[in-house]
């Protein structure tokens, strides 16, 4: 990928099987989003999405998972997004568990940085093996000072949201400062 000046880099975080690489994969696919240099890698998805009339350039990375026991890689991961998902899913607490775990590990790879973090809940279409309400899972976001989404990859649901989501809380962050 080629400059990235000016482009989100959103990287996905999350216990295996909560829906990281189905929640890029429908990013990758937006449909009225412009096409953009793709890099090498297959596994970092580059688009432009109009939000709020201005245009905006993500590129989400999941590549969380080939850090698994790889530390330096793991702080890479932690040092190289300017926006965060922590992604679990509705169906499994113990997925729901790692979510404070990340988060404070990525607070306290980036000390005394506001980045846009969203905690998302994943696979809200399997109603009857819902472990996690949306109750709780927004009482932990809240706790954590993060957005609080729920999707369902399965059923494109929430999707387009969520990163236009990624995109507003970016710029409300930038015109602070
Ligand atoms: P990852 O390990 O976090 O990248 O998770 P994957 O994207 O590989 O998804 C793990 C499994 O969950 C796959 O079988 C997906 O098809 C399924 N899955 C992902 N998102 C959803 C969802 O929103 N709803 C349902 N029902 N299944 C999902």
């Amino acid at each position: 990928i080629g400059d990235l000046g000016g482009v989100i880099k959103v990287v996905l975080l999350g216990d295996s099987g909560v829906g990281k690489t189905a929640l890029a994969e429908i990013f990758g696919g937006l449909e009225d989003s412009l096409p953009h240099a793709l890099g090498d890698s297959e596994d970092a998805y580059e688009r432009k999405i109009l939000v709020d009339g201005e245009e905006g350039a993500l590129v989400v990375y999941d590549v969380w998972e080939q850090t698994d026991s790889r530390g330096w890689m793991q702080e890479n991961c932690l040092q190289m997004g300017n926006a965060y998902l922590i992604i679990f899913s509705v169906t499994d607490r113990r997925s729901f568990s790692k979510v404070t775990e990340l988060l404070l590990q990525l607070r306290t790879s980036r000390p005394n940085e506001d980045l846009p973090i969203i905690v998302v809940g994943n696979k809200s279409d399997l109603v009857r093996s819902r472990e996690i309400s949306l109750e709780e899972g927004r009482g932990v976001a809240v706790m954590l000072n993060c957005k609080y989404v729920e999707t369902s990859a399965a059923l494109h649901h929430n999707t387009r949201e969520l990163f236009e989501g990624v995109v507003r809380q970016f710029r409300l962050r930038r015109s602070r400062r």
